[in-house]
Parts: C-alpha cells; structure tokens; sequence
C-alpha cells in the first residue's frame, strides 16, 4: 500500500494544523488507520537524523546530542539544498527572479528546515527522549532558524511573514532528505 496514493494532490501540508503524536504506541505505525504524510515524513527524517549520527566522526550518540549538533546537521544539509540564496554582493541580491543565472549558492529553504526541526523534534520526543534534553527545541537552534529566514528573506526579495494562504517558495519541498533514501 502506498500511503502517498491515497491524496495524489497533497501539495503543501501545514503541519502546525496536524495534531502532534499518535499517543505512545510504538507499534507499527501502518498497522491502523494507516499513517498520515506527515508521520511518513517524520520517520524518514528521524531515520535520516540517526544515520547521519551514526556516520559521525567520531561516532555520536543521540544522548550525547546537543543544539551544536543539530546545527551542524543543518549545515550538512545545505549541499543539497535547491534554493538559490543571494551573496551580498550578488547583483540579484533581493531579487526574487534574478533574470540571469548567477554563482551564488543553493541552500536549504527555510521553511524547509523549520518543518524538519518541528517534526525532528517530536521524533525525538516519541522515541523516548526528555523534553528538557531536546537538541531540536534547543534556544541555538531557534535563534539560528530566526537568522536563516531573516537572511533569506532579504537575500532572494521574499517575505515570511504570516501570508496564511499558499507557502510562497515552490522550491520549498518537504522531502528535502529524500535524497540519502535512493543512495
Ligand atoms: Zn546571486
């Protein structure tokens, strides 16, 4: 069964508006009502988060994870980022279409790792970790989100602020860590 089939237009999900977790069961999450896209989408970042730790130099533990890590995470990410994010000396600095290609880097999009830190955190919550221990929910990492959108948003032209109607970017894709699946 393909979970993915069931809702072939799911464009863009707000997670905010799903409810947080499934109560406690770590039973196989396919085995009721079937899980939902976001469920799908937090295991495979879950799973992503713990193989990256894995292959760590040297090899680190999620109990030993703090915010630092978690940046670093983040970091490691951007070389396969697909959202062109202006140097300040980039003539298209604040463009949102630059008319012309350009050698400034692609990056993760920040709505991107927002929704992957919001469901990284709740993983790490349901797979048994504390509250109060949560690299994701660490003050860096919120800081460090703040200053990506605010970097962003002057950098490629685009606004974040509360539009509540369609996400803006269209390179903001949910599945930004489908790419260590395939390999
Ligand atoms: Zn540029």
């Amino acid at each position: 069964m393909d979970p993915y089939s069931e809702n072939s237009n799911n464009s863009h999900q707000d997670v905010s508006g799903l409810p947080t977790v499934a109560s406690g069961s770590n039973s196989s999450p396919a085995a009721t009502s079937g899980p939902s896209r976001y469920e799908n989408q937090k295991r495979r970042d879950w799973n992503t988060f713990c193989q990256y730790l894995r292959n760590h130099h040297p090899p680190l533990f999620l109990s030993q994870c703090s915010g630092a890590n978690v940046l670093e995470f983040l970091c490691y990410l951007d070389q396969f980022g697909k959202t062109k994010v202006h140097n300040l000396i980039c003539p298209f600095y604040g463009h949102p279409n630059p008319p012309a290609p350009c050698p400034c880097p692609l990056k993760q999009a920040w709505g991107s790792l927002d929704a992957l830190i919001g469901r990284l955190r709740a993983a790490y919550e349901e797979n048994g970790g504390l509250p109060d221990t949560n690299p994701f929910g660490a003050r860096a990492v919120k800081l460090y989100l703040r200053e990506i959108r605010d970097q962003q948003s002057k950098a490629r032209g685009v606004s974040y602020e509360k539009k509540k109607r369609k996400r803006l970017a269209p390179q903001q894709d949910d599945n930004i860590l489908e790419f260590q699946e395939t390999k």
